[in-house]
């Protein structure tokens, strides 16, 4: 029995496994895991509903929205955007072109950002810390650090009005708005001593842009022709962004307990030595992401 007589021409498994094979056509490197998101997401079912119902017809009516699908992630948009939505520590977060696509390795420094605080703040007490997250893009980082600990109080500021937006309304969606307070501006600017902001933050979280703006046009095609470039470019060395948030530091109302920052590939022991210029942290230590790449540095007072 040839497999066409065995899946149907025109279920739900054969449309799947051609438009994967569009789009690998197409140059995609996750064509399968693409085209699965897609299907899914066109017909508003979940992964287990394909897996039992993949013999099934696939709905005549939407042949042209999943063509038209397929010509969008085909054309190099990343098929976050193209459905709107990356998942993030567990939750669904929106995302629009104003926003770097959330990656799976940062949700390593969310976790590394709970634990240190957990040790410092142990919970249940009557001090919680106040958390601030720079360059909040998505809203990632400060609503899975809102949500998974109630009674912190969190604070989100990106230079994109565009991206508060995206934030705000991640904020919404997992019953976090009324807890993070949002703010336009520039790194740690607005929250100086006498700034308009002026904030007494115990941690200090971020993932700011840190490639060097030549690697920017080498990057893959759907990073560097769809993310947004300020979230990605920290100029010559890409080190530019903690270059100013280290010189900032001592402007705070008081240095945080905790700085813990995402960085690039290779960038780990010059963020330490920013970091250590500013004052005697007991411990920086870095955390390796999924490559064994030093992704993330932690610096805990
Ligand atoms: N991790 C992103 C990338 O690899 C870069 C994100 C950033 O600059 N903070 O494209």
């Amino acid at each position: 029995m040839s497999v066409e007589r065995e899946t149907g021409v025109g279920s739900l498994g054969e449309l799947w496994r051609r438009g994967a094979a569009q789009l690998r056509q197409a140059g995609v490197e996750e064509a399968n895991a693409d085209a699965e998101l897609l299907l899914l997401y066109l017909l508003g079912i979940g992964k287990s509903a394909l897996l039992r119902d993949w013999r099934e017809a696939f709905p005549a009516g939407k042949s042209e929205d999943w063509q038209a699908l397929l010509a969008r992630r085909a054309s190099g948009i990343p098929v976050q955007y193209v459905i709107g939505e990356q998942y993030f520590y567990g939750r669904a977060f929106k995302v629009t072109e104003a926003v770097l696509i959330p990656r799976p390795e940062t949700e390593l420094l969310a976790e590394a950002v709970l634990e240190a605080a957990d040790r410092i703040w142990p919970g249940s007490g009557n001090s919680a810390p106040v958390v601030l997250d720079v360059g909040t893009g998505s809203g990632a980082l400060a609503v899975t650090l809102a949500a998974e600990r109630p009674d912190w109080q969190v604070v989100a500021s990106d230079l994109s009005d565009e991206a508060l937006q995206v934030a705000r309304s991640n904020a919404q969606s997992h019953g976090a708005d009324a807890r993070i307070a949002f703010i336009q501006g520039d790194l740690l600017s607005p929250f100086l001593r006498g700034s308009s902001h002026e904030l007494a933050v115990d941690v200090l979280v971020s993932n700011p842009p840190y490639i060097p703006s030549a690697d920017i046009p080498g990057l893959q095609r759907e990073v560097r022709d769809h993310e947004p470039r300020l979230a990605l470019d920290g100029g010559d060395d890409g080190l530019d962004p903690y270059r100013a948030m280290a010189g900032q530091l001592p402007l705070l109302p008081r240095l945080p307990r905790i700085v813990a920052w995402e960085v690039g590939a290779g960038q780990a022991p010059e963020a330490a030595e920013l970091l250590r210029a500013v004052a005697d942290w007991g411990d920086v230590r870095f955390v390796k992401d999924y490559a064994g790449i030093d992704r993330h540095v932690v610096a805990v007072k």
